[in-house]
């Protein structure tokens, strides 16, 4: 289908972006890589009166390896995440949750904070924004606003993202020592969304043990969600095959899956119970 009729404007800076979101309030829309919010307004499920295209600003493309943290601009795309040095070697799940979002096309022009702020229950990131306790750092009329994962995603296609604010950046703290992480998916066939894809950040201390696991999941309830009960049975314990079997048997407790025409809940609830564990075996290999 065709678009309903729009007004496009390119701001030139973050501010500008900003106070034009403010002057078109309700009917304004950012337009980042297009690849989530044109498929809608072609079947007239969004109807923005006007397009603010951040595409062209360019002090919101970048990864930057900090020390002890990586700063990710909004407008870094899905390949630039994929083969990023720094990210591959310090935050692999992140990397490798790039590397599974759709196809070549998409992953060239689709942006990190596009895909963020979509909230697209099914989208590869947040297991992995949530596993690796990322912050959000939006951008408003009063300046920024830092935003703990674990706050910004709300419900299906909502965050705690104000509606004059954009985001600018993700920052992500990086694990010493041995730590490992990995993101691995069931996709469905057409798309490749998520039906589940499991994230896991895992540090264990000179003995072997665990003394950090986080576990986000994405695909199975209407957002993205830590597998509170699972992390909470694996600190402090060896990693054995059987301790991993026993605490991802509670990854999805709580939760109220999807059911759609791609899988039943019931089927998106085992899947967590076993992505979960598959991630976690993968990030303790990685964590040596
Ligand atoms: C064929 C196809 C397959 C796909 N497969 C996958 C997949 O397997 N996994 C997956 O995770 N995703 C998938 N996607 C979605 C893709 O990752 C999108 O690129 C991403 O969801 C949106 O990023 P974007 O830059 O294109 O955002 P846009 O489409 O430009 O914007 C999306 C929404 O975010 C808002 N927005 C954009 N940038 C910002 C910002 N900086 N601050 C505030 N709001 C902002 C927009 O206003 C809009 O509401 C697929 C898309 C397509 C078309």
């Amino acid at each position: 289908m065709i678009a309903h009729n729009f007004d496009y404007i390119v701001p030139n800076s973050l501010s500008e972006a900003v106070n034009l979101l403010q002057k078109h309030g309700a009917g304004a829309k950012i337009l980042a890589g297009g690849h989530s919010l044109i498929p809608m307004m072609k079947l007239r499920l969004a109807t923005p009166e006007c397009l603010i295209d951040i595409g062209r600003i360019p002090e919101l493309a970048y990864i930057k390896d900090a020390g002890g943290l990586i700063r990710i601009g909004a407008l870094t795309t899905h390949y630039a995440i994929e083969s990023s040095d720094p990210l591959r070697r310090q935050c692999t799940t992140l990397g490798e949750a790039a590397a599974t979002i759709g196809d070549v096309q998409v992953r060239n022009k689709g942006t990190i904070g596009g895909s963020i702020a979509h909230a697209d229950p099914a989208a590869d990131y947040p297991a992995s924004i949530l596993a690796l306790d990322a912050t959000i750092v939006a951008f408003g009329p009063k300046g920024e606003r830092k935003i703990p994962a674990s706050d910004f995603f709300v419900d299906m296609l909502t965050t705690t993202l104000e509606p004059n604010e954009l985001v600018r950046e993700i920052q992500i703290p990086v694990r010493g020592g041995r730590a490992g992480s990995a993101y691995l998916k069931m996709a469905q066939k057409a798309s490749g969304f998520a039906i589940c894809g499991a994230s896991a950040v895992v540090e264990l201390d000179s003995s072997g043990a665990i003394s950090h696991a986080a576990v986000g999941i994405t695909g199975v309830g209407s957002r993205a969600f830590r597998a509170s009960e699972t992390e909470k049975l694996l600190r402090g314990v060896k990693p054995a095959a059987d301790v991993l079997k026993r605490a991802c048997e509670h990854a999805s407790d709580g939760i109220i899956a999807l059911e759609d025409i791609h899988a039943s809940a019931d089927y998106r609830l085992d899947l967590a119970r076993i992505f979960a564990r598959r991630a976690l075996e993968k990030a303790i290999e990685r964590a040596g």
